[in-house]
């Protein structure tokens, strides 16, 4: 099975936690706070590996997870920081925002792209020492990594996309071209997953050539194979079509031309504009008047037209010439932009890192905050100043706001998470 299409979920590491340590040694009374910082969390970063042609193994493990920082230790130790986790992926896989569809990268050069990006530590507690507060019993947590839900398309690249009805002689092509060796047999769809060559035009010159399934009628409308392929053609800065001419399988070449071109047009704009070149095959077995005619044809619609027959190589390397002379007219393979990051998903992202749930049982208000977790373990309920930070962290994510609403009064409990206090106005 060929897969180029998956969706995973990323997580960069979280940063360490800085540390909450008082210097101790012998004969020295009062020490100064010396809690290190916590390390950063890994990335998550992709790297385009060309042993790899499909995305097969994120059909099988669907979530990748960086290490998390080391948290910072006394005698002002930072927390080691953790390795990034590097994903290989086949050239050609575009990233996208899974909730949103915003294209986050593009994996098609040897540059590694850091797709989430690890939390960095918490200060240790060493920092936070004033000249009126000496003895800093509270640290910061480290920060959250990023997280991501991503969807993995690949779009091969090539220079030149075969398209054609079944059938017609491509796989034939790329083999008489090219090195590479594509199934092909005397029946529609045996070649189920595309297929890249290396054309060699001469000692300097080369260019890769795709060979794609069939496509066939109503394929742009997910009928049968065709459409799901069409996608890696998208990238191609040349199309030979190829037709049969000979019309051995009783179908007339003009009509087939037609419909693919409107197969290619319900795709995508980009792809019926995409310049094409026809390449007439199977002439072996057709006659002058068959090959005229659809010559005239396409002629008249200003399109280059070359007669081959890709069995014999008859008149392929006229074809490969033509198609090295036009890709030098053109620009380079498409390579798609990242997008940058909206609002909405901004907003979205802020708000799902500080979503909290408040139940009231009696006069308990129980509040469920996953994220507030590292902090509650970095707070010093003893200390002021800590307790100061914490009543910020309630009052900026609405928690304070919510529970005066739902009619909290003095003295009622608020529990956080198994962590109990009075609410005190
Ligand atoms: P694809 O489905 O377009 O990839 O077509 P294939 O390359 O698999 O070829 C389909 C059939 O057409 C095979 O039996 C080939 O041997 C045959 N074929 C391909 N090119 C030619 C040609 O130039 N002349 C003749 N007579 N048969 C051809
Ligand atoms: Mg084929």
């Amino acid at each position: 099975m060929f897969v180029d299409k998956a969706k995973i979920k990323i997580k960069a590491g979280n940063g360490g936690d800085g540390a909450i340590s008082f210097h101790r040694e012998k004969y020295v009374a009062a020490g100064g706070p010396d809690g290190g910082n916590g390390g950063k969390g890994g990335d998550v970063i992709f790297v385009a590996d060309d042993n790899f042609s499909s995305l097969i193994d994120f059909r099988y493990k669907r979530k990748y997870v960086a290490e998390n920082g080391q948290n910072g230790g006394a005698k002002r130790c930072t927390g080691k920081s953790a390795p990034d986790l590097i994903i290989k992926v086949p050239r050609g896989t575009i990233i996208r925002n899974a909730d949103t569809g915003r294209i986050m990268a593009d994996i098609s050069t040897d540059e590694p792209q850091v797709l989430a990006r690890g939390g960095n530590g918490g200060r240790g507690n060493c920092n936070f020492a004033t000249s009126t507060r000496q003895i800093p019993r509270f640290a910061k947590p480290g920060y959250p990594g990023e997280e991501f839900d991503i969807s993995l398309e690949l779009k091969l690249i090539a220079d030149v996309g075969l398209v054609g009805f079944p059938n017609v002689g491509k796989s034939t092509l790329i083999s008489a071209v090219s090195a590479a060796k594509p199934k092909i047999a005397n029946y529609h769809f045996t070649t189920l997953t595309p297929v890249l060559g290396v054309v060699k035009v001469n000692e300097e010159k080369s260019f890769v050539m795709a060979d794609i399934p069939g496509l066939i009628e109503g394929a742009s409308d997910g009928v049968g194979l065709g459409h799901e392929f069409l996608r890696h053609v998208e990238r191609c800065r040349l199309i030979v079509h190829v037709l049969d001419v000979s019309g051995t399988e009783g179908r007339d070449p003009i009509e087939d031309f037609d419909i693919i071109n409107a197969e290619l047009q319900n795709f995508s704009e980009d792809l019926a504009k995409c310049p094409q070149i026809v390449a007439a095959n199977k002439c072996d077995m057709a006659d002058e008047e068959q090959i005229n005619r659809l010559k005239n044809f396409i002629e008249e619609k200003g399109m280059k037209f070359f007669v081959i027959s890709a069995a014999t190589t008859h008149g392929t390397k006229e074809l490969i010439n033509a198609v090295a002379g036009e890709l030098e007219k053109l620009p380079p393979v498409r390579e798609y932009k990242p997008e940058p990051i909206t609002q909405e998903e901004i907003e979205e992202k802020a708000l799902s890192n500080t979503k909290f749930e408040i139940e009231k049982e009696g006069n308990i208000y129980f509040v469920d905050a996953k994220w507030l977790d590292p902090i509650m373990r970095t707070i010093n309920m003893d200390d002021y100043s800590s307790l100061q930070y914490f009543q910020q962290v309630l009052r900026k994510s609405g928690i304070i706001d919510k529970l005066e609403s739902m009619g909290i009064n003095e003295g009622d409990t608020v529990n956080i998470m198994g962590f109990e206090f009075d609410y005190v106005r």
